[in-house]
């Protein structure tokens, strides 16, 4: 059969999928002249597929299906028609572009074609897409395996998730345009992404990571065999880890240090900051770490608290930040704005710690109610938005009881431009820049 794996894009500015538990994001802080600049260059940082799409092309190459990946643009301005010549559409869903994955599914399904909606929002919402795909797929659909190309699969099918990610075969990424994939915090050359776990051990009420699946592991040995393949078949000059949580275990980590070194890879990855030490950043530097995301959130402790986060203590984040630079590790601090109890004063006071710690990027999220989060349950009698497609990850899409709708994006915008346009950011980079120079690995 003739497989295409289908990814649909409907808004202008970046959009990644593989991000926000796979309900995806689409970056807009403002309408500004020095915000749209910073959005333009958001663009550019990052092209990367998701996981799971190099897990379907393998499962459909095993089974002797020919594979084609197909992005479809429905942009103002842009209207791609959908793909032909197909015998099978896995339509990737998310919610950021759910109204146009639904209408491209819907048209393929007329011309004829087996329609299969998956991902994290047909998990969340498989109403949205029955009546348009011939099959929806809650959960990992790697966990059906040749199975998922069944012809007379119909309706609503119930994946599960894979229990045991090591004995899934490696992704396949050889129908895919591999010389595309970036992520300029990294490299020039390939990136490839590698999932050494899936879902998180812990349990942010506000975060879609943890409600998608349980938390997994693979073996530190599978992981690097990966790597090693992704460098020989596909010449990969980095890996992007797609862990929502990388260094649970410490003698994991390690030993995933000894494996990768040889390799002669950067990568990057997302870790908690009170599971870092100077002693294990410098054994993840030599293995290659050149990018590290940590979760700092909010400066209110207390407020992190009531929302189910057991946030690393201050001392640790800053230990870690500084550590890092010294090494000329790039860090990359994610703050989540609007939480419920979140004020005016707390969100500056957030986004001034920010600048004190001056890392190489920072992310200004506006907290999401994602399906399936407990923010979900607090914030559905308050949404003053209810569309997915609003769910951006950077747009209110409730009623705040401390900071009114617009004062918020007002918020929101000023600490994405004052954090940027600042001269000691400027140094930064520039430090950052005259490090990748010297950095010969
Ligand atoms: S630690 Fe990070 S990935 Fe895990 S639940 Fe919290 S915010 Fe999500």
């Amino acid at each position: 059969m003739r497989v295409a794996l289908v990814t649909v894009y409907s808004h202008a500015e970046c959009t990644l999928k593989d991000v926000a538990g796979g309900y995806g994001t689409v970056f807009r802080i403002g309408e500004s002249l020095p915000a749209r600049l910073l959005a333009r260059a958001k663009t550019h940082v990052a092209e990367l597929p998701p996981v799971t799409a190099g897990h379907l092309a393998q499962a459909a190459l095993a089974a002797g299906h020919s594979v084609r990946v197909c992005d479809v643009r429905r942009l103002p301005g842009q209207h791609d028609a959908v793909p032909t010549g197909l015998d099978v559409a896995l339509v990737q869903t998310s919610i950021v572009d759910a109204a146009a994955e639904r209408a491209v599914i819907e048209e393929l399904t007329r011309a004829g074609v087996h329609t299969i909606a998956y991902g994290a929002f047909a998990t969340a919402r498989p109403q949205l897409y029955a009546d348009v795909a011939r099959v929806v797929v809650r959960g990992e659909p790697e966990a059906l395996g040749a199975g998922l190309f069944d012809p007379t699969l119909r309706g609503l099918v119930e994946a599960g998730f894979v229990a045991d990610l090591d004995a899934l075969p490696l992704p396949d990424w050889s129908p895919f345009p591999v010389e595309r994939y970036r992520y300029a915090f990294l490299a020039r050359g390939t990136t490839l992404p590698v999932a050494g776990a899936r879902g998180c051990a812990y349990g942010c009420g506000y975060c879609p990571w943890r409600v998608t699946a349980p938390f997994r592991e693979r073996a530190p040995d599978r992981i690097v065999a990966e790597v090693r393949h992704l460098v020989d078949r596909y010449g990969a000059r980095a890996i992007a880890f797609r862990d929502p949580l990388f260094n649970l275990d410490a003698d994991r980590v390690r030993a995933l240090a000894r494996g990768l070194r040889p390799l002669g890879v950067r990568f990057s990855a997302e870790m908690r900051a009170d599971k870092l030490d100077g002693a294990m950043l410098e054994d993840l530097h030599s293995a290659g770490l050149r990018s590290l995301e940590i979760g700092v959130e909010s400066v209110d402790r207390a407020m992190l608290t009531r929302e189910h986060r057991k946030p690393p203590e201050a001392a640790q984040i800053e230990a870690v930040v500084h550590a890092a630079h010294k090494l000329g590790v790039r860090v990359v601090a994610n703050f989540v704005l609007g939480l419920p109890d979140d004020t005016e004063d707390t969100f500056r006071a957030s986004v001034a710690y920010a600048k004190r710690l001056n890392t190489f990027a920072v992310q200004f999220t506006v907290a999401t109610p994602y399906p399936g989060t407990t923010l979900e349950t607090y914030a559905s009698p308050r949404m003053r938005l209810t569309a997915p497609e609003t769910h951006t990850g950077w747009e209110p899409t409730f009623e705040h009881e401390h900071v009114p709708t617009e004062r918020l994006r007002a918020l929101r915008e000023w600490a994405y431009v004052s954090y940027h346009y600042r001269p000691r950011y400027a140094l930064r980079v520039a430090r950052t820049a005259l490090t990748a120079l010297r950095d010969r690995r």
